[in-house]
């Protein structure tokens, strides 16, 4: 009898109740691959999830999202190690190769799609109903371990060879910041304002300024990531504790405000701000995970400025583009892969993430 291998893993239990120990690793049935995992970068979902989040966590109305014990983890890559029958090739969307080997280096999305639900028959997968994205469920457990299963509803692409790893854990981040831009649709005479300049916002920024816009506005509390958002094609930042935020807008604006806001801050305030600092017909863009509900008042959006509003969730079909851009460098990411920690030392690695200060991307890598 063959012994089954272990592998180390990161694996919740409950808020505040993550254990670092050994599993079973995981082995490919038909239609399922695994892969070696290199490195998982902790989104701010993860820590939400890990700081009790009722998104996650559920309360008296809805159920939780997380069925556990579960590994976390949706931003990661890896190395082919094992196939199982029919995953020599597997559709993927705007990728001429879809043809797979053991060794290939590759990327995954972080849902899985059931295939079946509305959505997915009209091509619109990122709304599946099912709703499973890698590292919430004991059934689908993420890249905080050493090896991963990529299921039959996986969503897989190659990755090049030589891309350095501080760029391909960027690439699940970077999609959702390009679907993001995507939905905003920017123009040329716009005045774009991106609240919050953590990963994420610099993803938006960096695809952002591929578009042209009049004027690219980056806001935020802490001034590195305002530096890092200059670098990135910020025309002006601006530090909304410091300096009177809607007064510069005014003035940059002729007394109108913004054309477009996209918040992506996850905090209740960045919504109030937007909502009055965009001119009237203007789109706002919401992107964030808040960890409770907001409120505001909804009179702004329709009879006070007619806006359009725009919600965004994950990264349909932008792997392929993201992909390349970061491999180009036409999306930048010099810098935003700031920590690096190994797995055991997940505490550390929270902490460094919540504290936002000093640290942009943090992340795992198995090297
Ligand atoms: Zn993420
Ligand atoms: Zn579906």
């Amino acid at each position: 009898m063959q012994m089954q291998s272990k592998m180390k893993a990161l694996v919740t239990y409950g808020a505040h109740d993550y254990r670092y120990e050994e599993v079973d690793r995981p082995t490919a049935g038909e239609g399922e691959m695994i892969i070696k995992v290199e490195g998982c970068g902790i989104c701010a979902g993860d820590l939400k999830a890990y700081h009790g989040g009722s998104v996650f966590w559920g309360d008296e109305g809805s159920p939780p999202y997380l069925e556990v014990p579960a590994i976390g983890g949706h931003e990661f890559t890896g190395r082919i190690v094992e196939m199982g029958s029919g995953t020599e090739r597997k559709e993927t969307y705007g990728t001429a190769d879809s043809s797979f080997k053991v060794g290939d280096r590759v990327a995954v999305e972080q849902i899985t799609p059931c295939g079946a639900c509305r959505y997915c028959e009209e091509g619109r997968y990122h709304l599946c109903v099912p709703h499973n994205v890698y590292g919430f469920k004991y059934y689908l457990n993420g890249g905080f371990a050493e090896y991963a299963k990529l299921t039959k509803e996986s969503l897989v692409y190659k990755i090049p060879e030589d891309m350095p790893l501080e760029q391909a854990l960027l690439i699940e981040p970077y999609a959702c910041s390009l679907h993001a831009v995507g939905r905003a649709a920017p123009g040329t005479d716009d005045i774009v304002v991106i609240s919050g300049a953590g990963c994420l916002g610099l993803g938006m920024i960096t695809a952002a300024r591929k578009r042209n816009p009049k004027c690219l506005v980056a806001l935020d509390l802490n001034e590195e990531r305002l530096e890092k958002a200059r670098e990135f094609g910020c025309d002006v930042t601006i530090n909304p504790l410091r300096e009177n935020l809607k007064e510069k807008m005014m003035d940059m604006t002729d007394g109108y405000g913004c054309d477009v806001y996209i918040e992506a801050t996850g905090h209740p305030s960045s919504v109030k701000q937007g909502l009055d600092i965009i001119c009237k017909g203007g789109r706002f863009i919401e992107f964030s995970l808040f960890l409770e509900p907001v409120t505001c008042d909804w009179s702004v959006i329709g009879d006070g400025k007619e806006l359009d509003m725009y919600g965004v969730s994950l990264s349909h079909r932008c792997f392929p583009e993201t992909i390349e851009g970061l491999y180009t460098g036409e999306l930048k990411s010099e810098g935003v892969v700031s920590h690096k920690f190994a797995l055991e030392d997940y505490e550390a690695a929270f902490e460094q993430s919540a504290k936002g200060n000093g640290s942009i991307k943090v992340v795992f890598t198995f090297e």
